[in-house]
């Protein structure tokens, strides 16, 4: 891994992921006093004895086994403190695995669960995606009769959730308290670095706002974006924002970093309603003296679904000025190939949920490369999101995809960090890029 020099912390607010928040070093620096409580819940009694053995030689003392759904809820309500893990059958006649965690979830039991079944990874994943919305921590799923390192790995993840009692709930925020975020320009930009996968090239930046708020420190757009939507300060944002990243191209032109950096934006779909959106866009570069065609406006595509034409003619008119159109997430939307058939993008910038994990995991490789196919035969450049791990940059060079972007990579970072983080970088991306 390159040396950290970012300016972001490791978990960072408002883009959790497994690999962050369920770092299996958090879990080792428990110690083994933190060692989890289990409950085992399995109809096939064979099946609850291997299991049950299995953990036991893993070290783990505290388990609890039950053959019914009705007998593991009764277990959970006499004790709660007793279980941190729930390691469960999905298939059991009577009540189901799916029936049980329903209950589960609507019980005041906050632990984690690890899902077992013999139904084949398709419905293993389909019933993850159902439960992770709720309150439950999934693990992971693992096909029966469980390997003991799989599900050594699984339990890895797991993490006491005491820490998280204690927190006090994030602020919501107002429409004057935007406006006067407008007003007094509390925003700062982080820089995230867009690799090439072939050379391993600084290809450009990504600019990520961030709110500096007076009292509650740096505010992550995922808790904003929105409500300057809402409340109609989004225009101002993303002015500010263009402004603002073009003066840092100018900046770290004279600092001498290699030139041209693309810089990529991004833009709401409120931003392409506004009628004269395209045209003043176009006067701010000139302001800035940037050519749009070094400037990439990435577009969240599940929000261009707004059935008025006014954004597609922002759109059209932004491509007929030279900058680059990014369809951002790609692949999370509900008509991801209908806004491709329909709008002059440049970019197709793979959502990171078809990235980590891809090479192990054979629903979601197949979708990768079809994406990355798409983009190669409609001559677009292609783009992998949330790269985080030597594996998910070995599988994307191998299917061909142009641009890496993600923590593997580097963090979203400060402007003065960037010409630091590029010397860093090209040692390490000498190394990753030699022959074995
Ligand atoms: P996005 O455009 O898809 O940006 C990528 C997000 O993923 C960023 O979150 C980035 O910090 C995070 N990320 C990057 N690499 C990794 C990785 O390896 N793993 C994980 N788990 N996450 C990674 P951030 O900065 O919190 O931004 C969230 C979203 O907010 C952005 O998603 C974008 O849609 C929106 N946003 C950010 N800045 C602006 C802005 O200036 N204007 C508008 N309209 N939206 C913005
Ligand atoms: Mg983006
Ligand atoms: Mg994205």
């Amino acid at each position: 891994m390159p040396r950290r020099i970012d300016s972001e912390p490791l978990a960072e607010p408002g883009a959790p992921t497994a690999a962050a928040t369920l770092a299996p070093a958090d879990a080792a620096a428990a110690g083994p006093a933190a060692q989890p409580g289990i409950l085992l819940l399995d109809d096939d009694p064979f099946m609850l004895s291997v299991h049950s053995l299995m953990l036991r030689g893993m070290g783990l003392q505290r388990i609890v086994t039950a053959l019914r759904g009705e007998d593991a809820l009764q277990s959970l309500q006499s004790d709660l403190q007793a279980v941190d893990v729930i390691v469960c059958d999905l298939n059991m006649p009577g009540m189901d695995g799916i029936e049980f965690l329903q209950a589960v979830d609507a019980s005041p039991y906050r632990g984690s669960v690890i899902l077992l079944s013999g139904e084949g990874t398709r419905i293993m994943h389909t019933v993850q995606k159902l439960l992770g919305g709720g309150r439950l921590q999934i693990l992971g799923a693992l096909e029966k009769p469980a390997r003991p390192a799989a599900m050594q790995a699984l339990l890895e993840r797991w993490k006491p959730v005491t820490a998280a009692h204690g927190q006090t709930p994030a602020p919501v925020y107002a429409c004057e308290d935007i406006h006067a975020a407008v007003r007094e320009q509390q925003w700062v930009l982080h820089y995230q670095p867009k690799v090439n996968l072939r050379s391993g090239a600084l290809a450009g930046v990504e600019a990520l706002v961030r709110w500096q708020h007076p009292l509650h420190g740096l505010v992550y757009p995922d808790r904003f974006i929105g409500l300057a939507e809402d409340c109609g300060a989004i225009d101002a944002l993303t002015d500010w924002v263009l402004r603002e990243s073009t003066r840092q191209l100018t900046r770290w032109q004279r600092e001498g970093l290699p030139m041209p950096i693309a810089m990529a934006v991004n833009v709401s779909m409120e931003n392409l309603r506004q009628p004269g959106f395209s045209r003043r866009l176009g006067a701010l570069m000139r302001e800035a003296g940037v050519p749009p065609q070094d400037m990439t406006l990435e577009i969240t595509e599940s929000r261009l679904m707004a059935p008025s034409p006014a954004p597609l003619e922002s759109l059209v008119r932004l491509r007929l000025q030279r900058f680059g159109l990014s369809i951002d997430d790609f692949g999370t939307g509900h008509s991801s190939l209908a806004q491709l058939r329909d709008v002059p993008f440049t970019e197709l910038k793979v959502d990171r949920g078809f990235v980590q994990g891809a090479s192990g995991n054979p629903i979601i490789r197949p979708m990768l490369e079809a994406s990355i196919g798409i983009a190669k035969r409609l001559g677009m450049q292609s783009v992998a999101e949330g790269v985080e791990t030597a594996e998910d940059w070995q599988l994307l060079r191998e299917i061909g995809c142009d641009l890496a972007q993600g923590y593997f990579i580097a963090r979203p970072m400060a402007s003065d960090r960037l010409a630091a983080w590029l010397d860093d970088w090209r040692g390490h991306s000498r190394r990753l890029l030699a022959p074995p």
